[in-house]
């Protein structure tokens, strides 16, 4: 039996808790708070305890997911991130930068969401940036 415990950090959310993976023969099988990380100090909220769970999930995408003619088919990362660029092209071209928006997420660190920002009002050319926490 090879058991280990692996320190990571949750990413639930932007708070960035101190975990402990579980792994039991190469499989993670739960997660522990991490008693000297001095963000939580020990303390989980439920999803950080359930954390494993989606890392694990056969429903969690892998992949990326083009939707062609009504459904969705696997595509690179280089195929569906070509794909977004040519429809946020063609709609900013037709009705303007105002006509797009920027949503970015809590389980981004700051450094991501200072950059989404700025791709939107330096890139795009729009202000229309907003946060999930304030969806
Ligand atoms: S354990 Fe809860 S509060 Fe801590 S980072 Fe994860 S989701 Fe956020």
């Amino acid at each position: 039996m090879d058991y280990k415990i692996i320190p990571s950090v949750c990413s639930y959310c932007g708070t960035g808790c101190g975990v402990l993976f579980k792994v039991l023969n190469g499989r993670l099988v739960g997660t522990l708070p991490n008693k000297t990380h001095p963000v939580n100090q020990g303390k989980l909220c439920i999803k950080g305890w359930n954390l494993h769970e989606y890392i694990t999930s056969c429903l969690r995408l892998t992949s990326p997911l083009v939707k062609v003619k009504g459904r969705f088919h696997k595509a690179t990362w280089d195929e569906a991130i070509q794909v977004a660029a040519d429809h946020f092209t063609s709609i900013v071209d037709k009705y303007g930068p105002d006509s797009v928006g920027v949503l970015v997420s809590a389980k981004m660190t700051n450094e991501e969401n200072f950059l989404a920002q700025k791709f939107a009002r330096a890139v795009i050319g729009t202000n229309n940036v907003d946060h999930c926490a304030r969806l």
